[in-house]
């Protein structure tokens, strides 16, 4: 149908200050260097690329990161190559084990690729059960798993991430999603990387940096398998993106003084719900579970009725909801509509 909606993720205009803690996002925005990076490169954006802009953030990641630079692919976000791995390493034969609940978007690479899809669910702890993954389908092509998970926010330790890669159905491979890591101590597993393991890493800009709307992000891993992931695509950056990123990561306080506003608030949240008797899920990253004990799609749109948007529910908890730390007032405004929410009658 030629009205259908265009498959991208696009968002209309808002309301005049609406609350926009649905999407996981850092309303801190890029750091000051890489605005003024953005400033400045944006009139020699009629090329390609410019000053090697791709270049330098590979070499800078890769020299702080331990990696030979052929082990480091830059894209345009990290969906990107998030869906080319799905697509790259399951099939009608090879399947896609996940958490649950857990990030969705390589599952519905997987049924682009039909591939059989197992949905693990979490631990009692939340973490990914590894054991119970690697178990669930002996013709896997990926196990993903999402560290800190979308949306718990809940870790998985390095000794299970490296129990799966030595355990995981042969031929298969570990797509280890760490859009989140920064605002964790979820383990760094680059070593495994590294030490030529048999898992690509999917790094982001998006959440701690802050740069979801410029777009950059990484897949690490060994190149024999990175190179699985071109015939799917491998288009130019945004320069802005690449040279952004570069100077996001050559600052150094960025990530410690975020993490530390970002954990405030959301402790800060936390103690505001168990004071107020509201049940959810600890969490080590931006954003986090409640349990209505309720539908939760009812309290998502008496919340927008509030012009407060939080995120979504997962078919495997639907009375859950999940909530993106934003910044102290907008997290006050959240906590005046819940209440409100709350203490309405269930619809
Ligand atoms: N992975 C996870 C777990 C996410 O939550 C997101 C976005 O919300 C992405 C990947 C994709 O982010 P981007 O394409 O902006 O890097």
């Amino acid at each position: 149908a030629t009205d259908a909606a265009p498959a991208r993720r696009t968002r209309p205009a808002m309301p005049p200050g609406a609350v926009l803690i649905n999407a996981n996002e850092n309303p801190l925005g890029p750091c000051k260097a890489a605005c003024d990076i953005i400033a400045a490169i944006a009139p020699k954006g009629g090329r390609y690329d410019i000053d090697g802009e791709t270049g330098k953030l590979t070499k800078t990641f890769a020299e702080q990161n331990g990696l030979k630079e052929n082990y480091i692919a830059v894209y345009a976000g990290s969906s990107e190559p998030l869906h080319y791995s799905v697509l790259a390493f399951t099939s009608p034969t090879r399947g896609f084990v996940t958490g649950d609940p857990s990030y969705e978007a390589g599952m519905r690479a997987a049924q682009v690729a039909k591939a059989k899809i197992s949905k693990v669910p979490l631990t009692d702890t939340h973490a990914h059960d590894v054991k119970a993954m690697v178990a669930a389908d002996p013709n896997a092509g990926i196990i993903y798993i999402c560290n800190p998970n979308n949306p718990t926010g809940t870790l998985t330790t390095k000794e299970d991430i490296a129990w799966a890669l030595e355990h995981k159905p042969a031929g298969s491979i570990l797509l280890v999603d760490e859009a989140y890591i920064h605002l964790s101590e979820a383990p760094n597993v680059l070593d495994m990387v590294a030490a030529d393991k048999d898992l690509i890493v999917l790094r982001t800009f998006s959440k701690v940096y802050g740069m979801a709307g410029i777009r950059c992000g990484l897949a690490v891993g060994r190149p024999d398998l990175l190179a699985k992931l071109t015939p799917y695509g491998m288009n130019a950056m945004p320069i802005t993106g690449s040279a952004a990123a570069n100077v996001s990561l050559l600052d150094t306080d960025l990530v410690p003084t975020r993490r530390k506003i970002i954990a405030d608030t959301r402790n800060d949240t936390f103690a505001w719900l168990t004071a107020n008797n509201y049940k959810f899920i600890p969490s080590h990253s931006n954003c986090f579970m409640i349990d209505t004990g309720r539908n939760g799609k009812s309290v998502i749109s008496a919340m927008q009725a509030k012009n407060v948007y939080i995120g979504r529910t997962w078919p495997i908890w639907p009375n859950m909801v999940r909530v993106s730390v934003g910044t102290p007032e907008e997290m006050a405004k959240f906590k005046v509509a819940f209440k409100q929410v709350m203490d309405a009658p269930a619809t």
